[in-house]
């Protein structure tokens, strides 16, 4: 009723109509910061807890042996993606590193003194404790075999190693990158001297029934078959193109490819800073006869 009296007389005096509208404006901007105000203190609540969050992991460490440089060491969390962001604090080394290591330390004792080749490492863990080393990386212009600025160029499709030249063929996270990975699975086994192993690592999806190529070689061109991922890679423009996504067929699939066995090494263990996603290793053996 009062209302209604207000607006009668505010239609009959002008000004006193402004100032009723005028104050019905206010009124609404003051709801709208109040509103506003109670947004933000949401957000900065948030913002708290995430913060409080991101620095229990970064408090998350643990003594341990690691097995890339071979002492006892602290291993730190830095992010909840385990797999790039657990680090050894002496090494820097992430956990698929210490993995293949520990492998190689518990299946292949003595593996340092044995003749070694490492394609397209891209960084030292491996080769600093070996006798009889060698690497090579894949300059794709560049004639295959030749050494370029003092680094063996090799292509995995189509090695120049003669047959039977080394006792371990390490590759890690490079066969997702290849476009002929059953040329490259061959072609590692019959450089490999018999009784001889592949070590190595590479993303194997959780959910995924069937390996499958995201691209392809069509006529030197490539075809995307799906949208193009890139990894890092220690050479070239520093992009490596994500060529094939390996599902649970993988191990039967590189057993076909290479003629040879494949294990599956799956391994959990803090205290020796191993532990996150994607850091299974793979063992494909060479018969011995
Ligand atoms: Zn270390």
């Amino acid at each position: 009723m009062r209302k209604h009296i207000l607006q009668k007389i505010a239609s009959k005096i002008p000004p006193f109509g402004r100032f009723i509208s005028e104050r019905d404006q206010m009124r609404e901007a003051i709801d709208q910061l109040s509103r506003e105000r109670c947004r933000l203190l949401e957000e900065v609540s948030s913002i708290t807890s995430e913060n409080l969050r991101l620095q229990q992991l970064l408090d998350e460490k643990n003594i341990g042996y690691c097995h890339c440089c071979r002492q006892q060491t602290t291993f730190v969390i830095t992010g909840n993606w385990l797999r790039d962001q657990y680090l050894c604090t002496n090494c820097l080394s992430i956990p698929r590193q210490r993995h293949i290591q520990y492998i190689l330390d518990t299946h292949f004792r003595g593996w340092d003194s044995l003749q070694i080749h490492e394609s397209s490492p891209s960084n030292d863990l491996i080769a600093r404790h070996c006798r009889h080393y060698s690497f090579s990386q894949y300059f794709e212009s560049e004639e295959e075999g030749a050494t370029i600025d003092g680094i063996r160029n090799e292509n995995l499709e189509s090695l120049t190693f003669p047959d039977d030249s080394f006792d371990l063929f390490i590759t890690q996270d490079v066969f997702e990158h290849i476009f002929f990975p059953h040329l490259a699975a061959k072609e590692i086994m019959r450089v490999l001297k018999p009784g001889g192993a592949h070590v190595f690592t590479v993303p194997k999806e959780k959910h995924l029934p069937g390996s499958r190529p995201r691209a392809r070689l069509v006529d030197s061109e490539i075809e995307y078959l799906d949208d193009p991922v890139y990894h890092g890679n220690p050479v070239g423009d520093g992009k490596a193109l994500v060529t094939w996504e390996y599902g649970d067929d993988f191990e039967a699939l590189i057993g076909r490819w290479s003629g040879g066995i494949t294990t599956t090494y799956v391994t959990r263990d803090r205290s020796l800073g191993i532990d996150g996603e994607y850091i299974e290793v793979f063992v494909t053996k060479k018969p011995r006869h």
